[in-house]
């Protein structure tokens, strides 16, 4: 009989937690309930009994595992380094396999999401261009404004406040233009330009993403003007897939594998000094494709080279010493072009008001940056290099926003909760700017803010960058 994906787990993942409590206080769903089921050491006993088969595969056991944000606050406070990543998308992965949650509507909207929609990019474009047209059309401010949405069922109905807004271009046709790509062309511009202070000639592929690709296109230009900026050859495959996450984090390990590998085939990363990624969550996955395919003969040596190669922006720049920007040439004085010139009126809705002296901005921590990939320091390094940013720390920042996936779908009552904590929090800095590096956190935190009166602006913090930049040649 086949092993379920609990008990095929390497044992000695299961066997890592010696029961020492040091992750309770960091744990949003313990700290919500107090109760030691809802906690990572609870939920990883719970694993460790299926696993033995002394425990039955419920719908209890379902429901806490669906109740867990995947936030893995509780791996940066582990001494012991349990491995909650891996157990986790096992544990879901088990889920899925028993069976124990199904029901028609589930099985169709899984299979529409993550069999079809996120594993044929071009679907996932032309979906995108549908949703496109509903919202320059207007039909999505007449539908909210109508109340319409109420009609839909109540998963959609929570989410569709953090519909993203469809950009007009997609990646490819935002980074075409800029994009270095012919090496003799970057070699002779890279000789052209050497100097002492020049940084080395670096060539480097840029992972678009999926829902990135459509819906935050912005981003990507900014990291492809960035990395140029630094002396970075861009390349930015056009044929790129979902890196897989969203199954990995719902229990769908097969068809993540399935993503990975073309990911792999459709590269040839002894071109590439680095891999790129600027999404959180994609990243922290995309940095396990070696565990992923470990045991996959005809893949493992290749993914174990993408995760060595793969990078955050923000983790990637601090590495290569990124060039710090200079002041716009004129700070004091109208600067129309100036991203925080521009920030600050439209969060005042004073048109061409002077480029302020000092911008606040505070920094919200996604989880999948600072406990999935230990990157904190870097992206407040790039903030605080910023010419009219001054960075304000707020209080709990890595604590989870609630966001998680599909956890505002799936658990909108914690979601909420979260998301209303994290607000205050990001309030009480007075900053009008969030920088945030994931997407998702950014949709979600926004819908929060949907009948503010003055609405928080959450920014990548590479666009900052690349603005700033910008600016520079743009006096
Ligand atoms: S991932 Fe987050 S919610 Fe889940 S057990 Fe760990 S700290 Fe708690
Ligand atoms: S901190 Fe680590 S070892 Fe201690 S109880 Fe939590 S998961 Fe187990």
């Amino acid at each position: 009989m086949k092993q379920s994906p609990l008990q095929s787990l390497d044992y000695s993942v299961l066997q890592q937690c010696m029961h020492c409590g040091m992750c309770l206080p960091t744990c949003p769903t313990y700290a919500e309930t107090g109760r030691e089921k809802n906690s990572p050491r609870g939920r990883i006993s719970l694993m460790r009994a299926i696993a033995d088969g002394e425990l039955e595969t419920t719908p209890n056991f379902a429901e806490e595992m669906s109740y867990c944000l995947g936030c893995l606050a509780c791996t940066t406070a582990c001494p012991a380094g349990v491995d909650y990543t891996n157990l986790l998308e096992h544990a879901r992965a088990h889920v899925e396999q028993s069976g124990v949650v199904k029901t028609p509507r589930r099985d169709f909207v899984r299979w529409l999401t993550m069999k079809q929609l996120f594993m044929k990019p071009r679907l996932l474009r032309f979906a995108g261009r549908l949703l496109w047209l509903y919202q320059v059309t207007g039909l999505q401010s007449l539908a909210r404004a109508l109340r319409l949405t109420k009609l839909l069922p109540t998963s959609i109905r929570v989410a569709e406040p953090s519909t993203p807004t469809i950009q007009r271009r997609f990646s490819d046709s935002l980074i075409a233009k800029v994009e270095t790509p012919s090496s003799a062309k970057t070699a002779k511009s890279a000789s052209a330009s050497a100097s002492p202070s020049a940084q080395p000639f670096r060539r480097v592929l840029l992972l678009t993403g999926c829902v990135q690709d459509i819906a935050f296109s912005d981003i990507n230009r900014a990291t492809a003007d960035v990395l140029l900026a630094n002396n970075c050859e861009v390349h930015t495959p056009r044929a790129q897939s979902c890196c897989g996450s969203l199954h990995a984090h719902n229990g769908e390990l097969d068809l993540a594998a399935t993503l990975a590998r073309r990911q792999l085939d459709a590269v040839d990363l002894s071109q590439f000094d680095a891999v790129i990624s600027n999404a959180a969550g994609c990243g922290s996955h995309l940095k396990h494709y070696d565990r992923l395919l470990a045991t996959d003969p005809a893949y493992a040596q290749r993914a174990a080279e993408w995760s060595r190669k793969l990078r955050d922006i923000s983790e990637y720049l601090v590495e290569i010493n990124f060039r710090h920007p200079q002041p716009p040439a004129r700070t004091s004085t109208a600067v129309p072009n100036h991203p925080l010139n521009l920030l600050r009126s439209s969060i005042d809705g004073r048109e061409k008001s002077p480029a302020p002296t000092v911008t606040p901005v505070t920094y919200h921590e996604a989880c999948h940056l600072c406990h999935g990939q230990k990157i904190s320091a870097q992206p407040r390094a790039i903030l605080r290099a910023i010419p009219g940013i001054e960075l304000r720390e707020s209080a709990e920042p890595t604590w989870c926003c609630g966001s998680a996936g599909i956890y505002s779908i799936t658990q909108p009552k914690t979601a909420g909760w979260l998301r209303d904590r994290k607000l205050n929090n990001l309030r009480a800095t007075a900053a009008p700017i969030v920088a945030v590096a994931n997407p998702g956190c950014s949709l979600h935190l926004q819908a929060g803010e949907a009948h503010s009166a003055n609405p928080l602006q959450f920014i990548h913090p590479v666009v900052l960058l690349a603005s700033a930049y910008a600016a520079e040649t743009h006096p």
